[in-house]
């Protein structure tokens, strides 16, 4: 059948000249001249109608298996010229362009300066998961069964009764079943809360927590530890005070303020004036949370803490808003080399 041969015929053509083709406009006019409205495979398949039926389903296939093979080989040396211009044409004196190096994520480097410098003072590092049952997130640390955060509104619930962790505390439960003291820990990883995003809060961000049990343990002891941690990782001159606060599993419980290391003191936009920074939440751990774990809380004591990664990082940056953090915009991460 002569039509099949003709199509055969403007295949093999089309395919040499396009191969050969040596510039971008070349290859234009040929993807007009061979694939275009008028050209010649259209006009074949806008004539299949005088065909027989036999004819029309052999040479309408014929013809658009041919279509199919100069497009992809339009494309592919097109997209090889638009993509750096000549191929084969690599020229060793040509200077290189050089390679970008990856940086850590903000996060993990000021997660990273908090454990280097607990590790310092002798705390290993412990991780737990992120998918936590009621009990660890909240029973063994003391939360009565109506405590507010363990409503829906603050609370991501999965199935089976389990929660995504609203904090990295669980881990101290988890470990305390699991050791013997002395025990002195660091948990750093992620969070989970039903929050709002906001430039303040977003429903997922990073806490480092810490505790340490052994027989002895007093306030002296937590204030030495986390006084020592401000002044490493905000500076040496820093003041600090300690208010009360509340944390179902530490009794008595401590907030930790440094003066703010913008102002010094004198009350800036960063510390809204008050001259002070909040930095960590402490406390000596609750009998009860010890008691659950199985240890004597007459014959042990500890204290625990935690402090918001994406806090420090902000304080220490300067950074207003907490969804930079996770839009995985290159331009900010490049920053902080
Ligand atoms: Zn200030």
């Amino acid at each position: 059948m002569s039509l099949l041969d003709d199509v055969a015929k403007l295949e093999s053509e089309a395919l040499e000249r396009i191969s050969t083709a040596d510039s971008l406009d070349s290859l234009r006019e040929l993807e007009f001249r061979f694939l275009g409205r008028k050209g010649p495979i259209n006009t074949i398949l806008k004539n299949l109608k005088d065909l027989s039926i036999d004819e029309r389903k052999l040479v309408g296939a014929k013809a658009n298996e041919t279509r199919g093979r100069l497009e992809a080989l339009l494309n592919e040396r097109i997209a090889t010229f638009e993509s750096g211009g000549q191929e084969a044409a690599f020229d060793p004196t040509l200077p290189g362009t050089g390679q970008r190096q990856g940086v850590v994520h903000i996060l993990n480097q000021v997660m990273g300066e908090i454990c280097t410098v607990f590790h310092g003072m002798g705390f290993e590092i412990a991780h737990g998961p992120h998918v936590e049952t009621d009990y660890y997130n909240f029973g063994a640390l003391n939360f009565p069964p109506d405590h507010p955060a363990r409503d829906e509104q603050d609370t991501f619930f999965v199935e089976g009764g389990r929660v995504l962790r609203t904090h990295t505390t669980p881990v101290q439960p988890r470990e305390l079943e699991k050791r013997k003291p002395p025990i002195k820990l660091i948990m750093p990883g992620r969070t989970f809360r039903h929050e709002e995003i906001t430039t303040r809060s977003h429903i997922s961000f990073h806490q480092v927590d810490g505790f340490l049990v052994d027989e002895h343990i007093s306030i002296a002891d937590l204030k030495g530890t986390l006084v020592a941690f401000c002044r490493a990782f905000y500076g040496e001159r820093l003041k600090y005070r300690f208010r009360p606060t509340f944390f179902p599993f530490t009794e008595p419980s401590i907030e930790i303020d440094i003066t703010c290391f913008l102002c010094e003191g004198k009350g800036c936009q960063l510390c809204k004036y008050a001259g002070w920074l909040e930095i960590l939440g402490s406390g000596m751990i609750h009998p009860n949370v010890l008691e659950k774990a199985g240890w004597d809380p007459e014959k042990y004591t500890g204290f625990a803490f935690g402090m918001g990664v994406e806090r420090q990082a902000m304080l220490k940056y300067k950074i207003n808003d907490i969804r930079l953090f996770f839009n995985s915009n290159v331009r900010f991460l490049r920053q902080f080399v």
